[in-house]
C-alpha cells in the first residue's frame, strides 16, 4: 500500500549546542503536521505548506518570525512552493509584512497569472488576494529592532558569503503519488537590502517533478544558485541515481565547482529519502512508514568539506 512521505529541514549550518534541541524539535513538529495532513488525504502541496508554516512560526529558524535582519535592521522574506504534478510554482521575495510567505507563494501560484512577485508589489498582491499583512515588528525574534545596531563596515561579499543560516524547507509525496516542495527564508544575516538568494528561485532553492523527484536546498545562496542545486539533484534522480546518491552528488558538485557550503533534502517518486550536507549540521525530520518520526541534526562525520555527510538511503 502506498504511504505518504514528508521530509523537512531547518537549515544547514553550524548549530550551536544550546540551539540543537529546539532546532530538532521544530523540525519534528513540522514533519508531523505535514504527515497528518498527508494521512488524511491532503495533497503534497498542502502538506509542505502546512509544515513550513510551523517552521515560519518558530523563532528558532531563519524564516517568518525570527528571521535575520538585513543591514537596515529589516526582515525581508523569500519563499517558493512548487507542484510536481504540473511543474507550476509560486514565489515571493523581499516581503516585509507577510507572516507566512509560504502561503503568499501558494496564493501567487494558485490565483495569479504571474509566478514570482517581489517587494511592495508582492505585499500589495497579498492584500488584493485577501491576506492580512502584519507589522514588520511581529517578524522579529532572533534580534529585535531595539537591539539592532548597524553592522561594521565590511564588504558586501564578505557578509553574504560568510555563513549559511537556518532556512527551512519541506518535500512531500502524497497518497495520490504527487510530489511538492516548499522553501522559506529570511536570507543571510546582515544581507544588503533587496538581496535575494537561492531559496525562492525555482530550481535553486526548490524543485519538484513527479516524474523524477523533489529537492529543497539550504546553505550559502550565492553558491547554491550557481549550480542550480535543487534542479540538479532532481536531474540526477532522473538520470537513474538513487535519492541518496543524488543528494551526495549535488553536494559534491557544490564543493568541487564553487566551493559552496550547504545541504539538501530529496525524495524520489517512490518516496525514498536522501539527505546530505557539507556543513557541520543539518536539522531535519522525516516520518517513517509506521508513522514514527526520525529527527536529528547530527554533527557531520566528514573532515573534508567536499564530502557530503548524508545518511544511508531510507525506505519509508
Ligand atoms: N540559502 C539561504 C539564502 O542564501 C540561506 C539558508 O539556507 O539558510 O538566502
Amino acid at each position: 500500500m502506498r504511504r505518504p512521505v514528508i521530509v523537512v529541514h531547518g537549515g544547514a549550518w553550524h548549530i550551536a549546542k544550546a540551539e540543537l534541541e529546539a532546532n530538532i524539535a521544530g523540525c519534528r513538529a513540522a514533519a508531523l503536521t505535514g504527515w497528518e495532513r498527508l494521512l488524511s488525504g491532503a495533497g503534497a502541496l498542502d502538506a509542505v505548506e502546512a509544515a513550513v508554516r510551523v517552521l515560519e512560526d518558530d523563532p528558532s529558524y531563519d524564516a517568518g518570525r525570527g528571521s535575520y535582519l538585513n543591514r537596515l535592521g529589516q526582515v525581508q522574506l523569500d519563499a517558493i512552493v512548487m507542484d510536481g504534478q504540473t511543474l507550476d510554482f509560486g514565489a515571493v521575495a523581499a516581503v516585509e509584512r507577510v507572516r507566512h510567505p509560504i502561503s503568499l507563494a501558494r496564493l501567487v501560484m494558485a490565483q495569479c497569472a504571474h509566478s514570482f512577485v517581489v517587494g511592495p508589489g508582492a505585499e500589495a498582491l497579498a492584500e488584493h488576494l485577501g491576506m492580512e499583512l502584519c507589522d514588520p515588528a511581529d517578524l522579529m525574534g532572533k534580534q529585535d529592532a531595539g537591539s539592532w545596531a548597524p553592522p561594521l563596515p565590511t564588504e558586501v561579499s564578505d557578509t553574504v558569503a560568510a555563513r549559511p543560516g537556518d532556512t527551512v524547507g519541506a518535500v512531500a509525496l502524497d497518497l495520490a503519488g504527487h510530489l511538492a516542495v516548499a522553501t522559506s527564508t529570511g536570507g543571510t544575516p546582515d544581507k544588503w537590502p533587496g538581496r535575494v538568494g537561492d531559496s525562492p528561485l525555482v530550481g535553486c532553492g526548490a524543485y519538484a517533478d513527479d516524474a523524477a523527484g523533489a529537492a529543497a536546498a539550504t546553505g550559502s545562496g550565492e553558491s547554491l544558485m550557481r549550480i542550480v542545486t535543487s534542479k540538479t539533484a532532481v536531474d540526477l534522480m532522473a538520470a537513474g541515481h538513487s535519492a541518496q546518491a543524488a543528494a551526495d552528488l549535488v553536494l559534491a558538485r557544490l564543493w568541487d565547482r564553487v566551493r559552496g557550503y550547504g545541504g539538501v533534502i530529496v525524495i524520489d517518486p517512490a518516496g525514498t529519502i536522501g539527505l546530505a550536507h557539507n556543513t557541520p549540521n543539518l536539522a531535519y525530520a522525516y516520518v517513517t512508514r509506521g508513522g514514527g518520526v526520525v529527527a536529528g541534526a547530527e554533527a557531520s562525520p566528514i573532515s573534508t568539506p567536499g564530502r557530503a555527510a548524508g545518511l544511508a538511503a531510507v525506505m519509508v
